[in-house]
Order: C-alpha cells, then structure tokens, then sequence
C-alpha cells in the first residue's frame, strides 16, 4: 500500500488508459447487441433482418374478424380441423387473378409445412403452402343423372345462393336427415359469408355457380375470371375447393362450361326441373319433382335469386315423400361416388 503511494505522482496515463479501454468496451458492447450501427457496404448479410418478420401473423389477425360464425363440428372432414387452422390456411389467399387453377390444387403439396417458417425472403407465404383441399370428384364431364343401379339415391341441388332463404331450406333438410348440394353466386356469397359457413357446417356439398351468373358469349379470360374469383372466395370462406361447376341457366355454349372442363370440373346439370323459379304454387312445385324423381336423379332447385318461400314449403312435401317411398338425399358427389363403385358391375360395357 505504501509503496503504491509513492507512485503516485506519475499518474497522467493511467486514468487515460482506463477510460480509452472503457470506451472501447462500451463500443464493442454496443456494436454486439446492435444499438450501435456501423455504417457497412450494401450487402446481404448486413442488410437482411436477423429475424424474418411474422407476416402469416398480421393478415390472419385482420382477417379473423370476417369470420363470424365458428364452424360447428360436424362429420364433413374438412371442418373436422381446428377452425384456427382452417382460418390460417384460408387468409393466405393470393388476389383471384393469381390464385391457381383446380388441378395445380392437386399436386401434392408439404402437408404441414409451418406457415411462419422463417425464411431468408420476407414476402408472404405463398398460396401454395397451404394445403390443397380434397377435390370433390375426378370426373371432369357433363352429368345430368347418375347411373346408380336400383339403389335409390337423389341429389338434390340449390342454385344462387347464398340467400336469405338458405336457413329456412338447410332447416328442411335437417329435418330429414338430408344431404343436398349448393351452387354459389360470388356475389352472393361475398355478402353472406355467415350463411355460406352454416350450409358447409352442416355437411352439403358446394358447387361453383360464377361470379355474375352472367350467361351470355365470353371469352375464355372472361370466364375464367367468373369461375376463378369464385372458386377463390369459397375457399377463402369455407376453406373448401370445389370441382363441380354448373352454369347459369344450364348454358354449355357461352364459354363457361369449356373453361370449366379444361379446367378438370364436373359439370353438374340435372335431370329434374322444379321450375321454383316460376309463378308456382308450392303442391306444383313439389308435384314436377315426385313425378320425376328416379334412381340417381339431380333435382335442380332453388335457395336464391328470389323469394323462395314457395321452394322452402315444396321441400316439406317432397323430403317426407320420396322418404317414405325409400329414398336417401346425398350430396352430387356422393352420387358420383355411388355411380364409380357401380362400375364394375354393369353387365355390358
Ligand atoms: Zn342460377
């Protein structure tokens, strides 16, 4: 101690020594945690973000208010998954003109590939992360009514929705323990999401019915845009993909139905007319169906487009009807199934 006393008076380096190498420390400390920036050449190891920014999160947080209604449980596969992960899978949606057609669906896709992966490119997760729905049905062709065999199978189908009406007719159809299949206007279905969710959550099967329900001449472009942005928004609501198509009006000359195959759909026409659209009473209505209902008929119907009051009281005399006389309601795609397994057995090919 004493000795060090006696060095003290040639002090004037030490003090110096001791700041510069506290400011040298500072400086490193800093520079490590990175609150000091050092101005460097543009490259991409300095400018890249240390962390790829979450940005699966913010589209799926501003989209979840859209989703009103919750899907209910139900035995249709595709709600079975948690609905915070169909929400997930269904805001990560490109603009209609750059979602993909059907088939690119179809290709096989990582199944669980994680949505906020980091990655050394910050832009979003492209629409093809996320997983393909299943395709309703392979067959890419015009049916009218499927050969069933006796087996007494009947689909009935609901055209322009969603509508106010659409609760009213999935009451009837609960009723009687009964499967149908909705083809969707994309205007109508943008303004009735709620309504669009209740029909899936309750096992129907849904059809692509356009944009526009325009039916007159276009363009391939033109009605691809018909049938993609409505394709788009389906999946973006129900989180569902359809392959059944059917054009306004049951037109197959003005270009829909030829983008529509191309494209892999199942063009779904009928082979029974309610003519609900008409000025009928309900007992006329029911009457045109129980006439020509057979085995594998497609019962053409309407949730939409109108007042059908008249449709939701014909199905009251129909479902009991057909009931008693054996027959089950599947869904279009069920008979398509129905009619696949029925192959092997025809007699004559
Ligand atoms: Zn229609």
């Amino acid at each position: 101690m004493a000795r060090k006393r006696k060095t003290k008076p040639q002090p004037s380096y030490k003090p110096w020594l001791a700041l510069l190498l506290a400011a040298v420390l500072v400086m490193q400390f800093g520079y490590l945690s990175g609150a000091i920036r050092v101005p460097q050449p543009a490259s991409g190891a300095a400018t890249r973000p240390a962390q790829s920014p979450t940005v699966a999160a913010t589209p799926a947080a501003t989209a979840q208010p859209m989703f009103g209604v919750e899907p209910k449980p139900n035995p249709s596969p595709p709600l079975q998954k948690p609905s915070s992960r169909a929400l997930e899978e269904t805001v990560l949606i490109t603009p209609p003109s750059q979602d993909p057609p059907p088939e690119a669906l179809e290709q096989p896709v990582q199944p669980s590939a994680p949505i906020n992966r980091p990655t050394p490119n910050p832009q979003p997760q492209p629409l093809t992360e996320k997983k393909p729905p299943q395709p309703y049905s392979s067959h890419t062709g015009v049916v009218r009514r499927i050969l069933v065999g006796e087996e007494k199978l009947v689909a009935l189908t609901f055209d322009d929705g969603p509508w106010p009406d659409t609760p009213a007719v999935l009451e009837v159809l609960r009723q009687y323990g009964a499967k149908a299949t909705f083809f969707w206007v994309g205007l109508h279905l943008q303004k009735r999401p709620e309504i669009a969710q209740q029909v899936v959550a309750e096992g129907h099967a849904i059809g692509n019915h356009t944009w526009s329900h325009r039916n007159t001449p276009m363009t391939p472009e033109e009605a691809g845009e018909e049938i993609e942005r409505t394709a788009a928004l389906i999946r973006h609501t129900t989180g569902l993909s359809t392959s059944l198509f059917r054009p306004p009006g049951g037109r197959l000359h003005n270009g829909l139905a030829d983008y529509a195959l191309q494209q892999g759909y199942t063009v779904v026409q009928w082979s029974v007319l309610s003519k609900d659209t008409e000025p009928l009473e309900a007992l006329t209505i029911a009457d045109n169906v129980l006439q020509g209902v057979q085995p594998g008929s497609i019962v053409l119907l309407h949730d939409g487009g109108g007042d059908r009051s008249k449709t939701v009281e014909a199905l009251r005399i129909i479902l009991p009807a057909l009931q008693a006389q054996g027959y089950r309601f599947v869904t279009v795609p069920e008979l398509l199934e129905s009619n696949q397994a029925a192959i092997p057995k025809a007699p004559s090919n």
